[in-house]
Formats: structure tokens, sequence, C-alpha cells
């Protein structure tokens, strides 16, 4: 079979540890076999970071912006154990918030579904994906310790002179006082790529705060979607037959649970947070979860929602032969793959990504999985429980049937 071309690069971020194995062994069974693979490679290993006074994470970032796709391995986050692990210079910052400072995206997550994992919320049959704002509000405020009696004022000094000043409580004892904020430019960011994802994966966008409370910081982030969405995305939602709405938190939860799913849940920041694990959690396995952060101006970044899998890499390097499980990396590959072959009109490229992806679930459905898999596994036959190895060529010989086929 003659491989498939590419005519434009792929941004390829390699990472660290036990994923940086996996992210070789999906390209060398899975990839290079069948793709002339065209990738612009920077390797966010910790090593290379280091070496590079972390310019290659601002690099691999810039690549993004020029060529729109870009696929990125787990990485290690330094904290003080891994300064001496890895004898760094200096405490590097996490890639994921660098190269998100720099794309000023939003992140999307999205459980990979299976017959025989079934979701603890029995009434959900598609995934949920999570779009999370990820700036300001609680992360990024000023907090301050009330020691006693006193006033808490709210003060604005306008730049053109204009003041604002409020009283927030007089104190008749000691207490907590904070102080959030966000920008326009953000919100209105997180909006578009909110809408621009939906309408990549032709899904209904639910969107819900406080406002009812917030009245005009929460009340704010309603008015920005809904500005944004009447001005620009309305036509193009009721072309494609998917809905925009907007409801309270409380509603939206409640919503949720006794939803199908099939659907994009934008929260705020915090919400996000707290949400994603929720419904991370009730989906099944962390290692089943993909992530895709979105510009506003429509470029993508993919990855599995999982860390590098130290402890299976400490174990790996003693010996053991690993199974861990590759489907949200191989995930964050096909995705990249199609979403190339969309942009630059290759449908031979996003045809044989789809084609991995029903490979590698058809493989888990006929029963043959990973470890982490084989206990949630309610199939009607025992799992087949497989070293990594062993299940990426099984998942290569479904593919090579549905090739032929
Ligand atoms: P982790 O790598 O996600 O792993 C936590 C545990 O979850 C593993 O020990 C394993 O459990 C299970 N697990 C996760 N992915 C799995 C997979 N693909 N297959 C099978 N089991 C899987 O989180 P962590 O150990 O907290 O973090 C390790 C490193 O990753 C840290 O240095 C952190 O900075 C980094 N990190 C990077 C990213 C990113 O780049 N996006 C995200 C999170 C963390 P068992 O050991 O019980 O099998
Ligand atoms: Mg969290």
């Amino acid at each position: 079979m003659e491989k498939i071309q590419m005519t434009t690069p792929l941004v390829e971020m390699d990472g660290d540890e036990m994923t940086r194995i996996l992210w070789k062994d999906i390209k060398d069974v899975l990839l290079l076999p069948y793709i002339e693979l065209k990738t612009e490679y920077y390797d966010l290993g910790l090593p290379e970071r280091e070496r590079t006074a972390d310019q290659v994470t601002v690099d691999s970032a810039e690549a993004t912006k020029k060529y729109g796709v870009a696929v990125k391995c787990a990485t290690i986050t330094p904290n003080a154990q891994r300064l001496d692990e890895y004898n760094l210079t200096e405490m590097w910052k996490s890639p994921n918030g660098t190269i998100r400072a720099i794309l000023d995206g939003t992140v999307f997550r999205a459980p990979i579904m299976v017959k025989g994992i079934s979701p603890v919320v029995k009434t959900w049959k598609q995934p949920i994906t999570i779009a999370r704002h990820a700036y300001g509000d609680v992360y990024r405020a000023t907090e301050y310790r009330v020691p006693g009696p006193g006033v808490a004022e709210l003060v604005f000094s306008g730049a053109d002179g204009k003041d604002f000043r409020q009283t927030i409580y007089n104190f008749e004892c000691a207490g907590v006082l904070q102080g959030q904020y966000n920008k326009d430019s953000s919100i209105t960011s997180f909006a578009r790529s909110c809408f621009q994802y939906a309408i990549d994966t032709r899904q209904d966008l639910w969107f819900s705060t406080k406002d009812t409370i917030s009245k005009k910081y929460d009340h704010t982030f309603k008015d920005i979607f809904q500005d944004i969405y009447d001005a620009e995305y309305k036509d193009q939602f009721e072309r494609l037959g998917i809905e925009y709405f907007y409801t309270l938190i409380d509603d939206a939860v409640a919503r949720v649970i006794r939803s199908q799913g099939g659907f994009i849940w934008a929260c705020k920041n915090y919400d996000g947070d707290v949400m994603s694990d929720m419904v991370s959690t009730a989906f099944g396995s962390l290692a089943m979860m993909t992530s895709v952060l979105v510009s506003p101006d429509g470029k993508y970044e993919y990855e599995a929602a999982h860390g590098t899998v130290t402890r299976h890499y400490y174990r790996y390097l003693e010996g053991e032969n690993p199974s861990t499980n590759p489907m949200a990396t191989l995930f964050a590959w096909t995705g990249a793959l199609a979403k190339r072959g969309e942009l630059d009109g290759i449908p031979a490229l996003a045809d044989f990504a789809r084609k991995l992806e029903r490979a590698s679930i058809a493989t888990i459905e006929s029963g043959v999985m990973t470890k982490d898999l084989a206990g949630l596994w309610e199939g009607a036959a025992p799992a087949k429980s497989v070293t990594t190895a062993e299940f990426l060529q099984a998942i290569r010989e479904n593919l090579d049937k549905a090739l032929a086929g």
C-alpha cells in the first residue's frame, strides 16, 4: 500500500518518561508504516528544556501559531524533587501553561467511550466535553486575612481619573477578603474558542454561570457569550442544526446528570476545574481522556489529559514490561492528523485517523486491553489484560483489516 502524503508539517512536541516511550511506539507501530509523516519536531523532554533554558517550549508554541496544528506528549512540570532528579538550574514553568499563554486558548476535555466500560452515570451514552476557561477569577485573586474590626472597600482608580468606591463590608470582627477579576478580552477569546469547537465537532454548546447572584461579574460572561453568538455564530449553528444555550450553573448540573451526553459544557475557571474531575471520574479513567487546546483564531494543540505516568516509568526502568494505556496519546495523534487532513484537503489522512480510532476502540471492545481498563471491564467474556506492546500490535491487526476491507 502506498503511504499517505502530507503537505503541511504537524508540530510534534515530544515529552517525558513513560509517555515518551509510548510516543515512539505509537509512531513506529501505527503511524510510520502508513503515513509519510511530516512533522516539525520539538523535544519538550525536560533535559532539552533545561539545555535551551525552556526556549524550546516557546519555539514549539510559536510553530503552532505558524502551522496551526500540534500534537503534544505529556511533560514533567518540575517541582523540588525533579530539580535534583534532573539536575535543573531552574524550576522551569509548566509547558502547558507556557503554551496556553502564547496561544491564548481554551482547553476541551473529552472521554473516549467504549462498549463494555460504562460510565457511573447510567444515562450517559455519549461523551461530555468540558470547556474550561483557563484565565483569572479565583486563580488570580488577591486575598486578605482580615485581622479584626474595620471597613473593607472596593476601589477602582480609572486611568481617565474617574474613580469607583464602594463598601464591601463593615467588619465587626476578624474575617476573610478576596478580590477577583477577569478581562473582556479573555472572556471573548473563551467564547470564540467554544463556539468554534462546537462547530468543528458538531455538538451543542451549554454555558453556565451564577449570574442570578453575581449580577455584574458572571452576568458579563453571559452577555459576552450571547453578543458574540448573535453577531458571529448564530447562522452557522442554525445551518448545522446545533444549539447554543445558557443556563444557571445549578440547573446545568442537574441537566448534565440527567442527560445522555453528546454536548460541550463551557465552564468558568473554577467550575471547569471541579467539573472536569467529576465528569472524567464518572466516565471511568484518566487514561481515556483526551484534551485539546483551541485558540480563538483556530489553532489546535492535541494531547492526553494524563501525565507522564511516572510510577510505570520507574518500574519500566527496573525491567518491567509495561501495561500503560496508550489510548489518550494515540487519540492526540489521530485528532491532530485528522485536523491536518481537514485543513489541507487530504481526505485520506482524515480517513486514516478515523479508521485508526475505530480499530483501537474495536480492540478494547473485543476484550483486549491494558491493565487499567481490565479492572473496569464489564463485557461478557473476561478481559485479556496485555502489555502496551501487545495492545498496539492488536490495534495494528484490526487496522490492517479495516484498511483492507
Ligand atoms: P499521571 O502521570 O497522570 O499518573 C497518575 C496515575 O494515573 C498513574 O500512576 C497511573 O496509575 C494512572 N495513569 C495515568 N495515565 C495512565 C495511562 N495512560 N495508563 C495507565 N495508567 C495511567 O499523573 P502524576 O503521576 O501525578 O504525574 C506524573 C508527571 O506528569 C508529573 O511530573 C506531572 O508534572 C506530569 N503531568 C503532566 C501533564 C501534561 O503534560 N499534560 C499533566 C499532568 C501531569 P497506577 O500507577 O495506579 O497504575
Ligand atoms: Mg482540578
